[in-house]
């Protein structure tokens, strides 16, 4: 699968609390993501095409599809597999593109139970040259239902010519172009690089290619260094190291122990001869401590 990481870059680990952000395809390869575990963070699944099958440790067995949204809070361990949703025998696969996002949970909410949110409504706001769906956080005014823990905003933008968009001059900006281009501050922003826009705007005033689509994150810069390993945001090398070993140890337990454990269990993955049983091992820790990511 063609996958593109824009976040985190070196130099700048996080807008808002936003730490990750992947782009996958547009193309033909099926995803194929068999459990795995978090801690500490949200995952936020935003399919553009194809459909994807989430399973999850607190019980989750949903499809998520394009204009919906999964959220899912890792806190203290969950675990979960995500699959395209194939066609029937003998027809091609759909192009399959998305956007998988990550949010660091502030100190105080990381160590919560895991949890798990599908919405497959969302808020539109329009405004000057834009429409846009609110993902998480509020944008214009308008607020999405997604429970998020700081001070955030995501949304899906549609444009064309100029447009204005009202932000919160306190929060911190990025800018993903998925279709069409534009330019800010004179700057061309093109489909692919994350474009950073710092804090301290009341507005963007974008210049756009008809049709332009571009995904907006921003947040209250995130005061907090991460420490960032695998899928794993923690503050310091020994809880990472242990978040690791917990999930190597429920290597091959049966399926009441690993229900039971730190990660739980993913519904369809258990132990045994199955098509989908398995799982993702960790990979070694590297030979030196984890140190936090630096703003620069
Ligand atoms: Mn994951």
């Amino acid at each position: 699968m063609n996958v593109r990481r824009t976040l985190p870059q070196r130099g700048l680990p996080t807008i808002g609390a936003w730490c990750f952000l992947d782009s996958f395809g547009p193309d033909r390869t099926a995803m194929s993501v068999l459990p795995h575990p978090h801690i500490g963070l949200q995952t936020v699944t935003w399919p553009l095409a194809g459909h994807i099958r989430h399973r999850d440790s607190v019980g989750s067995n949903v499809v998520v599809r394009p204009g919906e949204l999964n959220i899912m809070t890792a806190g203290h361990g969950v675990s979960h597999s995500e699959f395209a949703l194939l066609p029937p025998a003998g027809q091609t696969l759909p192009v399959q593109r998305g956007l998988q996002l990550w949010v660091a949970l502030p100190d105080t909410e990381r160590h919560r139970p895991p949890a798990f949110e599908q919405h497959r409504e969302l808020p539109q706001v329009s405004g000057s040259g834009f429409t846009a769906t609110v993902m998480v956080g509020e944008l214009a005014g308008v607020t999405s239902p997604a429970t998020m823990y700081s001070p955030i905003v995501g949304a899906d933008v549609s444009c064309g010519g100029d447009a204005i968009l009202p932000l919160n001059a306190d929060f911190e900006h990025g800018i993903l172009v998925l279709d069409g281009g534009l330019a800010v501050d004179g700057r061309e922003l093109p489909p692919g690089p994350l474009g950073y826009l710092g804090t301290g705007r009341t507005e963007l005033k974008v210049q756009a290619l008809p049709e332009t689509r571009f995904l907006l994150i921003g947040g209250e810069p995130f005061d907090e260094e991460l420490l960032m390993w695998w899928n794993f945001v923690g503050r310091t090398h020994d809880e990472v190291e242990q978040a690791r070993s917990d999930w190597e140890a429920q290597d091959g337990l049966p399926e009441t122990e690993t229900a039971a454990a730190r990660y739980g269990l993913v519904p369809g993955h258990g132990p045994g001869a199955r098509s989908e049983a398995g799982r993702i091992p960790a990979p070694p820790l590297p030979g030196v401590r984890l140190t936090p990511r630096k703003r620069l």
